[in-house]
Formats: C-alpha cells, structure tokens, sequence
C-alpha cells in the first residue's frame, strides 16, 4: 500500500515573512488520516483554520495567499511545496502572523527539519487525483497545462531578456521522486529584479526581503556575494513554486505539468479549472496487491 503520511513529531521554527517583513512562529504538527495540510492562525480570536485549498487562494500576484473570513495566510507555496516534496499528506500548520517565513528563500529549511523530525506513514491509503484528460490555462503567450502521466512530471520555461539568464538554462524538468526534488529543486531560491524593489516596498510587499532570502538581480549580473546555488536556480525555483502552487490541489497528482512563463495566478487558475471539472481526474489508490508503476511507486521512495 501507499500509505498516507505525517511528521513524527512536532516542528518548530521562526523567521521573518517576506513581504510583510515581521517575525513569525510556526509549529508543524502531526495530523490524523484525511487532514490534509491545514494553516491555524492562533494570534486571531477565536482561532482561524484555513486549509490548504487553491479555491481559498484571494491573491495571487507576488505570492500565493490563503484568504478565509477576512483572515490571511500569505506566502504558502515553498512550505506546501517542501510538505509535497516529503510526501507530508497530513500536517497542521500553526503561525502567529499572516505570513509564512521566508528562512533563506528556498524549500531547503523546511526540507532540513521535516527530515530530522522524520515523517510516519499512517494506517489508510494515499490518495492521488490521476489526471484523465489534458485542462490548460493561458494568458497571451503564457500557459500551464496539465495532462495524462502515470507519475508526476513537471516541465517549466522561461524567457527572461536579461544578461544574467544568458549563461542559464531556460527550461527545467523535473521527474518528481522525493529525492530528485530535494537534490535538484529545493535549494533554487526566489529571485527579484532591484528595478522592481522600490515600487514593491511603495505597495508593502517586499518588506523582509534581503540578499538573505533571496536572489537579487541588478541590470547586468546577481548581485549576491555568493553567486547562485545552480546554474539555471531560476528556472528551478519556478518549478519549486508550481509543485507548491499545485498542491493546494489538496492531493497529490499524477500528470504531467508544462508551463512557460506562468506564475502563481496562472498556476492557481490550472489548480481551480482541474477541481471544477470532474471530467479530468479520478481518485485513484494503490492498496495492498496493487501494484503502483514504477514511476509512481518511485515517488514515495522518501529521501534520505
Ligand atoms: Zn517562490
């Protein structure tokens, strides 16, 4: 069987959110069967649960923000996207502040104390949306589609006219096994243009950001002491926020995704049109006796 999953113990940790720049605690903590990954606001009275659902997503433009009764989870994409990358099904998320912390900009904190917490597999099966039929949303010359694929593939393009994207690769694939995510995706960091910095702090977004927590770019070069942790880091942090992005989906998928040039708002319109057609996806489970292909059975190889 492939079993559903959650942390063996509670995680704890702080730091700064990136666009709203305050300081908050976060406690990651098991969860029963059936869960899901679910935020807890515990800083509003009386507390507000909001679970991880792209149909909850009110804003979409810099990050992807969770909106229930007037009450906001900002920025959840790199730790849902850390979760997925562990095969974390059941998980409550507590914060005591709108946003979730940025630590240094990638999924790689939250990777490092998901595996030394450990992850349990729990006694019911996971379940998996098989996509049954291609749904692709665009805009302009932007898309993100997804299609039939037994296993979870995802395809990522980018065109960025700039001198620092010259000598990097432009498209990414990523075959999504626990280990290929770890290795290959989840130390890519965010990226941010200095031209943009001012009008985004004019708008409060961008309050937390530093060379810290991101990958500066001025006109010519990246302005980071350090340089980047891959060559191609920004193509590779984009497919890090469409894993994120997608499984607000609520399950985990099994398809192949290709997108060029979409972001959060484009990645959440593909999460949104998948669950309001029925039509283009099926549950699907592998109990005791039924045998997962390899590509599938390959995704709950949990990394080391
Ligand atoms: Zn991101």
């Amino acid at each position: 069987m492939i079993p559903q999953r959650t942390l063996k113990a509670p995680i704890r940790a702080s730091g700064i959110g990136l666009h709203g720049g305050r300081q908050v605690h976060i406690s990651m903590l098991p969860a029963d069967i059936n869960t899901g990954i679910v935020f807890r606001r515990v800083d509003v009275s009386p507390v507000v649960e909001i679970p991880a659902s792209a149909l909850l997503v009110g804003e979409a433009t810099m990050c992807s923000t969770l909106i229930k009764d007037g009450v906001k989870v900002a920025t959840v994409e790199h730790i849902m996207s850390a979760l997925f990358g562990m095969s974390v099904d059941n998980c409550i998320v507590e914060l005591s502040s709108p946003e979730i912390p940025i630590l240094d900009g990638s999924a790689a904190p939250f990777i490092y104390l998901l595996q030394s917490t450990g992850v349990v597999a729990q006694a019911a099966p996971r379940r998996f949306m098989r996509i049954t039929r291609p749904v692709q949303v665009g805009e302009g010359d932007k898309y993100a589609r997804i299609e039939p694929y037994e296993g979870y593939r995802l395809s990522f393009g980018i065109e960025f006219k700039h001198p620092a994207f010259k000598t990097s690769a432009q498209t990414a694939v990523l075959e999504f096994t626990p280990a290929n995510y770890v290795k290959e995706v989840s130390r890519a960091r965010t990226f941010g243009f200095m031209r943009d910095f001012e009008a985004l702090r004019s708008k409060n977004l961008a309050l937390g950001a530093s060379m810290d927590n991101a990958v500066a770019l001025d006109a010519y070069k990246v302005v980071n002491p350090d340089g980047l942790r891959y060559d191609d880091e920004f193509v590779r942090h984009k497919i890090l926020d469409a894993v994120g992005d997608l499984y607000l989906i609520g399950a985990p998928l099994l398809g192949a995704y290709t997108a060029y040039k979409s972001g959060h708002a484009l990645n959440n319109q593909l999460a949104c049109a998948v669950l309001k057609d029925e039509n283009a996806w099926e549950w699907a489970t592998f109990e005791e006796g039924r045998q997962p292909a390899p590509n599938i059975a390959s995704m709950h190889a949990l990394a080391a």
